[in-house]
């Protein structure tokens, strides 16, 4: 039996629409009635993660997820009345990452120069506390995030992090890996203990980090490759269909 369920939001837990399938969320919910913990683990920030909760009847209705990890950064644990930010954590890596954006937007601009981007504007950056680049294709983004990988130019403790398209400079001790890890720590649970599910490359360090991986069909072929090398289970139903298989059918 899991003891914690971590999932993504999109192309994960929601398909295009940000609908949950019942089935899914009737699953989850069996799952939340044995006191298995469930957090959900994106890159979106808490306002549209917290709405897509409410718009499928989960978070205070239905008393779960447990926990929301947004921006692969801020932690939120859910209390009768909500969602409550855990000010401190979330304060101090803000902050950390707020501190390199001067550098981070020297660099994003000089890389700019080169490659067809869109860079998030500096309203977004100082809100959410990191620089997006959003490219045209995830081939491009793909093949900036290798280059960006090998350059040292980028402050230290940074590196990049894709999502599809977008391409943002994270710091060593955020992501949805690290945040997952402190969160086990506090519930003590080991990594052995955890089923975790993503698509994108975003999701790697999470899937990576001990945790038991899955993932839906509509997966990036190297998250796909991650997860079978891991011993786990890729699922040939896409987003919440595909969680539902693996609630259903992934006993490791
Ligand atoms: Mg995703």
């Amino acid at each position: 039996m899991w003891k914690v369920i971590a999932l993504d939001l999109d192309g994960t837990l929601l398909g295009h629409g940000g609908q949950i399938a019942a089935v899914t969320i009737a699953a989850l919910g069996d799952f939340a009635a044995q006191g298995v913990w469930i957090t959900i683990a994106t890159g979106r920030g808490f306002e549209d993660t917290e709405r897509f909760m409410e718009e499928n009847g989960l978070g205070s209705a239905a008393g779960f997820p447990h926990s929301l990890i947004c921006e692969e950064r801020d932690l939120y644990i859910l209390e009768n009345a909500g969602y409550a930010a855990d000010e401190v954590w979330n304060g101090t890596l803000l902050e950390r990452e707020k501190q390199a954006l001067p550098e981070l937007r020297r660099c994003a601009a000089e890389y700019g120069r080169t490659a067809p981007c869109f860079i998030n504007s500096l309203w977004f950056q100082e809100k959410r506390g990191f620089v997006e680049m959003t490219f045209g294709t995830v081939e491009q983004a793909a093949e900036f995030c290798q280059q960006a990988s090998q350059n040292g130019s980028w402050p230290a403790g940074f590196r990049p992090v894709r999502n599809h398209r977008g391409v943002t400079f994270r710091h060593e001790t955020v992501g949805k890996g690290a945040v997952l890890t402190e969160l086990l720590r506090r519930l003590d649970v080991t990594p052995g203990e955890v089923l975790a599910m993503g698509d994108s490359h975003n999701d790697l360090d999470m899937l990576m980090c001990g945790v038991w991986p899955a993932t839906t069909d509509n997966a990036d072929d190297l998250i796909k490759e991650v997860v079978r090398s891991g011993q786990g289970y890729v699922s040939e139903q896409v987003s919440s269909l595909g969680v539902a298989d693996v609630l259903k059918n992934f006993r490791p």
